[in-house]
């Protein structure tokens, strides 16, 4: 998980202060001096961490908090507040004003230019209602403009493309002409990446720009490569003026480096982070959602914006009733399963809830997706009737079931139990909250 080594020491170097009823000013020192390693070790521009330490140890010695009531707490408030300030503060949004809109894509090859192009086009399509056309640009890495038009497809949006024998700024230029004409209101150009930053490439994008005339700029960026990522971002905007950067790769283990320092180098805001390699795995960058992940205080906010879009609320409803009513099948539990799945990987899920962190044992929790995959075999070779009502469920249909699904006896006897634990303790939960308060206490 990104930004693992980090909140661990953040929080361990907060975490001393946090129970305190009085703290010294030589308290909060220590205490810096460890945020401060943390940060660097995270690979946090020096110059970034020199002044986030300034900033907040004068605001933390100051007397309203060594002074309160929850010294503790509140030298925990400054780092959060500083830390979302450092991140850019407010979330920053697209600015799509002209009709159409043009977004130009930049960045370097294999940092995540395509796929986050066909992502970003997915977002506007499913979340703003915009007709997105993709323009394929990217002339020079092999089998982008394929990539491109294969995303497309999957997402089931528009792809310009005059093949690979082309002037990049031409083809951008049609393909505005044709989102134009066909009455789409944003249109994505790939532009062509190359290996390393190279005057060409630059002098290229902004001939695109004079002719597309873009409102927005963004540079992609692999998270990954931490203070790589901020010296390209630097150069891009000094050549450029990039309106915003894209984040990838934050899904896998990066120590956060780019996420912090980008917005403080370049003054440019990271508009959006890439968090998987699906097309839906992009996620408006929220600097103060992003610090309290970072420092184990959650993210329930996100949490609950992926359980509404993947939530049908109709299933929801009848989900409850059933549950009310003690009707609750082997197909309801399936059902469930792949809703939770298709939230996305569940380490994720659960980094996002407060306090996740910090719980003994939970670090080394692998939430292991084979396990699922095993449960969700055994309720598949159950018949209809095995499914709905689950005490049929004999000894020589359990192996029948173990058989069908290639796993064991055991694992069925264990789903099988577990299933039936679980609509017990429903039975008590809605029991529960008919009785009232009454009830609730004694329970
Ligand atoms: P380009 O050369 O910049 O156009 O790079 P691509 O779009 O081809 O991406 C390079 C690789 O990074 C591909 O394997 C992508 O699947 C992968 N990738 C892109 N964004 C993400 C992300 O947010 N998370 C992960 N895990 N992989 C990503």
């Amino acid at each position: 998980m990104a930004f693992e080594g980090l909140s661990e020491r953040l929080q361990s170097a907060l975490q001393k202060l946090r129970g305190k009823g009085k703290v010294s000013e030589a308290d909060v020192k220590e205490a810096m001096r460890e945020v401060r390693l943390a940060l660097l070790e995270a690979d946090v521009n020096y110059k970034v961490v020199k002044d986030f330490i300034a900033k907040v140890r004068e605001r933390a010695v100051g007397q309203e908090v060594l002074k309160s009531l929850t010294p503790g707490q509140q030298v925990i408030k400054v780092v959060n507040e500083e830390l979302t300030r450092l991140m850019g503060g407010e979330q920053s949004k697209l600015e799509l004003k002209s009709k159409p809109s043009v977004i130009m894509m930049v960045g370097l090859q294999g940092a995540g230019k395509t796929t986050t192009t066909g992502k970003l086009a997915h977002y506007l399509s499913k979340k703003q209602n915009r007709r997105p056309l993709l323009v394929a640009a990217d002339v020079y890495r092999p089998a982008a403009i394929r990539q491109l038009e294969v995303l497309g497809e999957q997402i089931g949006l528009p792809v310009f493309s005059l093949g690979d024998k082309e002037n990049p700024v031409r083809i951008a230029e049609e393909g505005v002409a044709r989102a134009k004409e066909e009455g789409h209101d944003v249109v994505l150009i790939d532009t062509a990446g190359r290996l390393h930053i190279d005057e060409n490439m630059m002098d290229e994008l902004k001939a695109i720009r004079e002719k597309v005339k873009p409102d927005e700029i963004l540079l992609v960026v692999d998270a990954m490569t931490g203070q790589d990522a901020v010296n390209v971002a630097e150069s891009f905007n000094r050549e450029l003026e990039l309106t915003g950067v894209v984040l990838t790769k934050l899904d896998g283990d990066t120590r956060g480096g780019a996420a912090l320092s980008v917005k403080a180098v370049t003054d440019r805001p990271v508009k959006f982070a890439g968090m998987g390699e699906k097309v839906d795995a992009l996620e408006p960058f929220h600097p103060d959602r992003m610090a309290s992940r970072i420092l184990g205080m959650g993210d329930v906010l996100t949490l609950i914006e992926k359980a509404q879009a993947n939530v049908d609320e109709e299933k929801a409803r009848a989900l409850e009733k059933k549950i009310r009513t003690q009707q609750f099948t082997f197909d309801d539990f399936l059902d469930q399963l792949e809703q939770v799945r298709n939230m996305g990987p569940l380490d994720e899920l659960l980094g996002m809830m407060p306090g996740m962190g910090q719980m003994k044992g939970m670090k080394n929790l692998q939430v292991d997706e084979k396990q699922l995959t095993k449960v969700e075999a055994i309720i598949r070779s159950m018949t209809r009737e095995e499914k709905q009502q689950p005490e049929i469920i004999n000894a020589s249909r359990r192996k029948r079931i173990a058989a069908g699904s290639g796993t064991t006896v055991q694992d069925v006897n264990r789903l099988i139990k577990q299933f039936t634990d679980m609509k017990k303790m429903m039975k008590k939960f809605s029991a529960m909250s008919k009785g009232g308060k009454k009830k609730r206490r004694g329970f």
